[in-house]
């Protein structure tokens, strides 16, 4: 983005015109480095956050304590650091104290890998001393300093580095990844919200399946509390379910998590209480079970009523969908069609078939709820001349049931007829 770069430059001159050093850092020169689109642009800076506020008309106060500043130019946010270093981290995570240092360099060498610890001048000069341009040419993830040491300060830099990996498809280098082996079980000291982030980046990323790999062949599946079946040897990547995951699209997310879940052998009634554990809303939790038992639900009435075509399949389609609501069936059908695209070749005709019936179903459906309906509970009780009660909730569903799957059309006087003679009957 052409113009967050310029205003990135005004925040850079205003800086160095006070007197103050400053660079962008971090993620934004990597990417651009990479020839990636730059999404953020963080800087860092010799002046102390007071200073930074002084100097410029709109500013936030993010994070003044570990000296990040907020500065709005032209619209667009940059993160404004101090020059810091890092120390006494406790309990394997987040440091207990910063403090300003006057050098980039300095600056530079608390961050996590070679390819996020670069900084560059407003003139487009590189300050790397860890090489991480070299590492970048070539596909590695490194450690700045002793990578046991750093995983021990912080442990979540493990998960971090198989999001890299598996988001760029760099490699980690041997002694990383020895170090991830050997600290892995520190990762329970990192707060799950974290956590969750780096798993978040890594599964709607463009290969989540390399990411997946890497946590299960790290074992850190198992201590970011992702119940991969101890002892079994499978590769997530040779998982039907999984290997979809790749071409599912990542938006709306809950498409891929409920792949996921699936193919880690959890079931939609597990799958709720799974996701909030990881600290997801209940709304994305809710809507990835929904999804799952939308599928497992399904799954059984195919099994059971066997060949497609059948009006017994149609109307059991209706009522399902009648029950989980039209986003879930929506969601389920576009997670359907991308798995079925890139399953190998045997029975995929009849599926294929099968899934254009379910949309057409999908789409047929002539109501959806009760208020679509053309008689309210208040017709009924008139037309009996009773009194409400529960019965009428589930005479008006069963009226729903009716209209939606087309044994009786959605008219008033067709409806009240309908109601009349099922009276009668029970009488
Ligand atoms: P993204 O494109 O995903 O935002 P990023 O590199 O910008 O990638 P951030 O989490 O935004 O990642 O962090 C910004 C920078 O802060 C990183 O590039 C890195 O230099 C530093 N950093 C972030 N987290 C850590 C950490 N846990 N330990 C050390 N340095 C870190
Ligand atoms: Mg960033």
């Amino acid at each position: 983005d052409p113009l967050m770069l310029h205003q990135g430059e005004r925040v850079l001159r205003t800086l160095l015109e006070s007197g103050y050093s400053a660079y962008f850092v971090g993620g934004c020169v990597r990417d651009e480095l990479m020839g990636r689109p730059v999404h953020d642009m963080d800087i860092a800076t010799s002046a102390k956050p007071e200073q930074v506020m002084e100097l410029f008309e709109r500013t936030i106060p993010t994070g003044l304590q570990h000296g990040t500043v907020t500065v709005l130019m032209g619209d667009y946010p940059f993160e404004v650091t101090t020059f810091r270093t890092e120390s006494h981290y406790e309990d394997h995570r987040h440091p207990a104290a910063v403090e300003f240092v006057d050098e980039i360099t300095q600056d530079l060498q608390r961050r996590d890998f070679t390819m996020n610890a670069i900084a560059r001048s407003l003139d487009g000069e590189l300050t790397d001393p860890f090489q991480g341009w070299s590492d970048i040419r070539e596909g590695v993830i490194r450690c700045v300093g002793q990578a046991a040491e750093r995983f021990d300060e912080d442990a979540l830099r493990m998960m971090r580095a198989v999001r890299f990996s598996s988001v760029f498809g760099f490699r980690p280098v041997k002694s990383l990844w020895r170090a991830l082996i050997q600290g892995r079980d520190k990762l329970t000291f990192v707060a799950m919200e974290r956590v969750r982030a780096e798993l978040e980046r890594l599964m709607l990323g463009p290969n989540p399946l390399r990411g997946l790999e890497l946590l299960r062949r790290s074992r850190l599946l198992h201590y970011a509390k992702l119940p991969f079946k101890e002892g079994d040897k499978r590769s997530p990547g040779q998982d039907g379910q999984l290997q979809a995951l790749s071409h599912m699209p990542a938006d709306p997310q809950e498409l891929r998590w409920s792949l996921l879940l699936q193919g880690l052998g959890i079931s939609g009634y597990e799958a709720e209480a799974r996701m909030k554990v990881w600290t997801f809303s209940n709304q994305v939790a809710e809507t990835t079970a929904d999804i799952m038992r939308f599928d497992e639900a399904w799954g059984e009435i195919k099994a059971r009523l066997g060949a497609a075509g059948s009006d017994r399949l149609r109307r059991s389609w209706i009522e399902l969908q009648l029950h989980y609501g039209q986003m879930i069936s929506q969601l389920w059908l576009e997670r359907e069609r991308q798995w079925l695209a890139c399953q190998g070749s045997a029975g995929k005709e009849a599926l294929l078939r099968l899934n254009e019936e379910e949309m057409r179903w999908h789409r047929d459906v002539p109501v959806h709820e009760l208020k679509e309906l053309a008689i309210r509970g208040g017709d009924v009780l008139a037309a009996l001349g009773q009194r409400g009660g529960p019965w009428l909730g589930d005479l008006m569903k069963r009226l729903l049931q009716l209209v939606a799957v087309g044994d009786v059309p959605n008219e008033k006087e067709l409806l009240l007829d309908y109601v009349k003679a099922v009276v009668k009957q029970n009488e």
